[in-house]
């Protein structure tokens, strides 16, 4: 059955786009350690990151770091942090988490934030890669 991932990668599912190529997808975490919490993944669906092909892997990291560069212009942050889990999703993701405090790298303190900053706040990554 294909993941959650894969029906966003295939349009079945919405999400909020941050950024796209042929080969990744960037959106927005849907339930935000912080504002600006973002996944990107690679739209072949592979289950573990370190599964991934050398390629595959070097490209989404390359891919991350542009968007990681975006997120730390657009999200008032003192870093991003990078977090790679996949407990949830078997969809190899790389989580990208704007930092203001250890707690945010933490995955239980949530943001909550209406349809309306999910879209803004997509939008202006977007506007800063
Ligand atoms: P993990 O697999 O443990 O790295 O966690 C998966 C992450 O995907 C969690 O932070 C979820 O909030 C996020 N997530 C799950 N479904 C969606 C979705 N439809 N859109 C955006 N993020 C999602």
């Amino acid at each position: 059955m294909a993941s959650i991932f894969s029906k966003i990668v295939s349009g079945e599912i919405p999400c909020y786009k941050v950024a796209e190529t042929n080969d990744f997808l960037a959106f927005l975490d849907i339930n935000p350690n912080a504002k600006g919490h973002t996944l990107c993944i690679p739209k072949k669906e592979v289950d573990k990151l370190f599964d991934l092909d050398e390629h595959t892997f070097n490209e989404l990291m390359k891919f991350s770091r542009t968007v990681a560069l975006a997120i730390e212009k657009a999200v008032p942050c003192k870093r991003v942090g990078m977090t790679v889990v996949g407990l949830e999703v078997p969809h190899a993701h790389v989580h990208l988490i704007p930092l203001n405090a250890m707690e945010d790298a933490q995955f239980i303190k949530k943001e909550t934030l209406s349809p309306e900053d999910f879209e803004a706040t997509a939008r202006t990554i977007a506007s800063c890669l």
